[in-house]
């Protein structure tokens, strides 16, 4: 074997980076086989707080900082609260992720973390080399989680919305939440023409991570999240609080092919994958789940760039994208309609893409008359 050849790379040692990581790494018919991980960062900090919601006893619950078994949805219209059973809402945070997986899988046999830059990713004959600030490296199967946004603005066929948000981590000098009850969503706030709402994580009775968050297109100044947040904990009569942590992140939300930038020996990953859910932002189940599809993949022969994650959901995303990119001021109107007329749970399986045909029309007739003309006019356009 070649000294700089490895029979996995894997670029990037982020979220999607490390699940494949640790899903080989566990598998023992990849015991014998290297793999090479090259991150450019230290990853030891917070940069993320990641939550997702799943059945009890899930794979990463001993990591978990908190889990809710209630839930809140509010609009001007509807104030729901609800039970999660049987799913929970989980919360994550990067620092104690790495810090586990990197201590976990730095001892591992055949496995080697690099800290370097990748400067360069190129497809030659049956290889994929990668061009880094300590070297090159090459494999036959290479899968890479660096992010590049650049192809989506350069096109108009896929709408590109971003979820953005500033959060607040705060602690208040009086009980201020309910630390059973997360508030999924609050559209109950000047929508300002855009999809804007809070989403309230509370940890306990004096802190909780409030966040300011929209589906929109483009970004707003750091001062309008912030004062966001700042408005929406005095409407709550929150007055009395200090600021612990900030945290800032944007996703985008499209169904862009990024496929079409795999080769037979690289696959893109996570959210350079398309794995991040285009109708939510949500990725990190969504990365869990294409991962677990990818895994026995991995154990035939087969080109990396046969592997594919789409499906009728896909769609379904593509249609509502289109709806609330077209609509994006209604964004409110379509959400407090789909959590009216469905049990929330329904929607959570919904976008798990666990649910059947049948109850995704439900979920469809639930719009009402005029919403659905939106969603037929979006379905025509893209079929004819
Ligand atoms: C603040 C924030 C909160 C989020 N919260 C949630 C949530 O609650 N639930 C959810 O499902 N999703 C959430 N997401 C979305 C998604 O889960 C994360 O963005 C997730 O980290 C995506 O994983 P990834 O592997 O695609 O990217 P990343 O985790 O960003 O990994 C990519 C890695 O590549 C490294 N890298 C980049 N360029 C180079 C280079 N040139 N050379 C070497 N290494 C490089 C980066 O340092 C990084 O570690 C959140 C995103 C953000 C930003």
């Amino acid at each position: 074997m070649k000294q700089n050849y490895f029979d996995f790379i894997i670029c990037g040692g982020g979220a999607s980076g490390l699940l494949l990581l640790k899903a080989l790494r566990e598998d023992p018919y990849f015991n014998t086989q290297s793999i090479l991980v090259v991150e450019k960062e230290l990853k030891n900090t917070n940069d993320r707080t990641w939550c997702y919601w799943e059945l009890p006893k899930g794979n990463f619950d001993p990591l978990l900082i908190k889990v809710w078994n209630q839930a809140q949805f509010c609009s001007k219209k509807i104030h729901q609260e609800f039970p999660l059973a049987p799913l929970q809402y989980k919360m994550l945070r990067s620092a104690g992720v790495y810090q586990t997986f990197y201590k976990q899988f730095k001892q591992a046999e055949n496995t080697t973390f690099l800290q370097a830059e990748i400067q360069d990713i190129r497809t030659e004959g049956g290889f994929t080399e990668i061009v880094t600030t300590q070297g090159k490296f090459q494999s036959k199967r290479v899968f890479n989680s660096l992010f590049n946004p650049k192809p989506l603005w350069n096109q108009k066929k896929h709408p590109v919305l971003q979820q953005h948000f500033v959060g607040w981590f705060i602690k208040t000098s009086t009980p201020a939440f309910d630390p059973d009850k997360i508030l999924f969503m609050d559209f109950d706030i000047p929508q300002e023409k855009e999809t804007r709402f809070l989403y309230v994580l509370p940890l306990d009775s004096h802190t909780a991570l409030v966040e300011y968050t929209l589906f929109s297109e483009h970004l707003l100044k750091l001062e309008e999240y912030e004062k966001g947040i700042e408005s929406y904990l005095k409407t709550k009569d929150i007055t009395d609080y200090i600021i612990e942590e900030k945290e800032q992140g944007n996703i985008p939300m499209t169904c862009f092919p990024f496929e079409q930038f795999n080769t037979p020996s690289l696959l893109h990953i996570g959210t350079a994958g398309g794995w991040t859910k285009a109708s939510t932002g949500f990725t990190f189940m969504n990365t869990r789940r294409s991962i677990e599809r990818l895994l026995p993949f991995l154990k035939t022969d087969k080109a990396l760039d046969t592997f594919t994650v789409r499906n009728r959901f896909r769609f379904y995303d593509l249609l509502f994208l289109d709806v609330l990119t077209r609509y994006n001021a209604q964004g409110s109107q379509l959400f407090s309609r789909m959590f009216e007329k469905n049990n929330p749970i329904r929607i959570f399986r919904f976008l798990d893409e666990k649910t059947s045909f049948w109850e995704e029309l439900q979920i469809l007739a639930s719009f009402s008359l005029k919403q659905k003309t939106w969603f037929l006019k979006a379905l025509f356009q893209r079929l004819f």
